[in-house]
């Protein structure tokens, strides 16, 4: 099972990268901010989030396999988080930020993906 959750996850480290690259500008792991979000664009209110599709259980998503054992250990834990991702991007969303989240498994198109972010955040 990969590790996505610590904080320069390589998915994150290559969105950020492209992002600059456009020249967007952009803080990273905004620590006051609910969820410390992965990507943040404090003028324009729009956040990014990077999500692992194993640790943030996306569904109906063909990148990850559940844990065959110990499912009611994983399942609770992951559910978990994603009331977790929910509740953060309520938060957000009430305080006025625009929200993006990106899967991991998009990343495998990063054209589609790039073109996307761009086209939420708008021209850099
Ligand atoms: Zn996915």
């Amino acid at each position: 099972m990969r590790r996505v959750r610590h904080t320069d996850t390589s998915p994150e480290k290559m969105i950020r990268a492209l992002l600059f690259k456009k020249g967007y500008r952009y803080r990273k792991n905004v620590r006051s901010l609910p969820g410390k979000p992965d990507i943040v664009f404090k003028s324009r209110h729009k956040i990014i989030f990077i999500h692992g599709c194993f640790w943030h259980l996306h569904r109906d998503c063909n990148f990850y396999r559940l844990p065959r054992t110990r499912r009611d250990f994983w399942m609770p834990k992951l559910e978990g988080n994603r009331k977790r991702d929910t509740e953060t991007r309520r938060k957000l969303r009430r305080n006025g930020w625009k929200i993006l989240v990106a899967w991991e498994c998009e990343l495998r198109k990063m054209d589609c993906v790039l073109n996307k972010l761009i086209k939420f955040l708008g021209k850099p």
